[in-house]
């Protein structure tokens, strides 16, 4: 499968690993493990990410992330979890000093890139893609890297429930378990820490939930004044959409955020029956058919009207 990643590999020592923008627990899942698991062959090998939420801060290792590249010209550049190159959180500028790219993503819609490509949508995490990756690499996989691939998986697989989940995965996360890794603590900092602040972000996302459809579409927005007003970072604001879907009868859940660039970050989590994937394609994101996202633009009432003319079309 990964025959001819494998040659490039062996033929790079440079190597810079980057995920997408917003890293969420499968990018630095992935990118980690990539990283760890290339130190051992002895390359040359860094992780670009410029920015990630404290929650992740416990993962050993984690502050090794870069925010550059350094050289002039580098010999590999491994893509992973993200489905288009304007997502890796690289400039273009770093990109093109590259001699080589690697793609690793299960993104459905892709908009591929690089030298050599590995894209399954049907894997529920890039973070799996890269266990079998460094299997075939014939790489060991020890409890550093294992501890990146399982937070990986039980990111993106909500701890093993969304129904992307595979027999597959399980039987990974089980030879990760037997590891050593301390899949209990992972679980309790990823999905059962938060911030005061946070809990009151929270509060502010249901205080302003707003409902459409009969409670089919349930939408809310928090400013980036309002985040940082919380004493919140802007990556911290992640997550919100989790508490409009559980809502009984939700079948769109979307939370919208802004971000300091003035445009707003769309969250938005299907209760099954609607592909969700289709409504940010339509606006110019992408993603999965219960997850998706796209930046609106500044004209929040706007796009916010436009997205709510869609949904409707989709529920009805
Ligand atoms: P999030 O709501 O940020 O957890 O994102 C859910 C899914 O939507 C992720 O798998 C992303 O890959 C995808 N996604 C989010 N924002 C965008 C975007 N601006 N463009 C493309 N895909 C996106
Ligand atoms: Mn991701
Ligand atoms: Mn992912």
């Amino acid at each position: 499968m990964f025959e001819q990643a494998k040659e490039i590999i062996k033929q790079s020592n440079t190597i810079y690993v980057v995920g997408h923008i917003n890293p969420d627990g499968d990018a630095i899942g992935s990118s980690f493990a990539i990283y760890f698991a290339l130190k051992k062959l002895g390359k040359n090998v860094k992780v670009l990410m410029p920015k990630y939420s404290d929650n992740f801060s416990f993962l050993p290792g984690i502050k090794e992330a870069v925010n550059e590249v350094v050289e002039e010209k580098y010999d590999l550049l491994i893509g992973v979890d993200s489905s288009a190159k304007d997502r890796l959180a690289i400039s273009e500028e770093d990109f093109n000093k590259a001699d080589k790219v690697i793609m690793l993503d299960h993104h459905k819609i892709s908009d591929p890139f690089g030298d050599f490509r590995y894209i399954d949508p049907e894997i529920p995490a890039a973070s799996q893609i890269i266990y079998n990756f460094l299997v075939e690499l014939g790489i060991e996989i020890d409890k550093t890297i294992a501890t990146y691939i399982y937070a990986g998986i039980m990111s993106d697989t909500g701890s093993f429930n969304y129904s992307s989940t595979k027999p597959s995965t399980l039987v990974i996360a089980s030879k990760l378990m037997e590891l050593g890794i301390d899949f209990s603590y992972i679980c309790k900092r990823l999905n059962d820490t938060i911030k005061e602040a946070k809990l009151k972000l929270i509060a502010y996302t249901i205080d302003n939930m707003e409902v459409y459809y009969d409670g089919k579409f349930r939408y809310s927005y928090v400013s980036y004044e309002e985040i940082k007003r919380l004493g919140l970072d802007e990556e911290d604001a992640e997550g919100m959409t989790n508490y409009l879907r559980m809502v009984e009868g939700t079948e769109v859940a979307v939370a919208v955020r802004g971000k300091s660039d003035g445009t707003n970050k769309v969250s938005m989590r299907s209760g099954g029956k609607v592909d969700v994937s289709k409504i940010a394609i339509l606006f110019g994101g992408g993603g999965h058919e219960r997850a998706s996202g796209y930046t609106m633009p500044k004209d929040l009432e706007t796009s916010k009207k436009e997205l709510l003319d869609v949904v409707g079309g989709m529920l009805s």
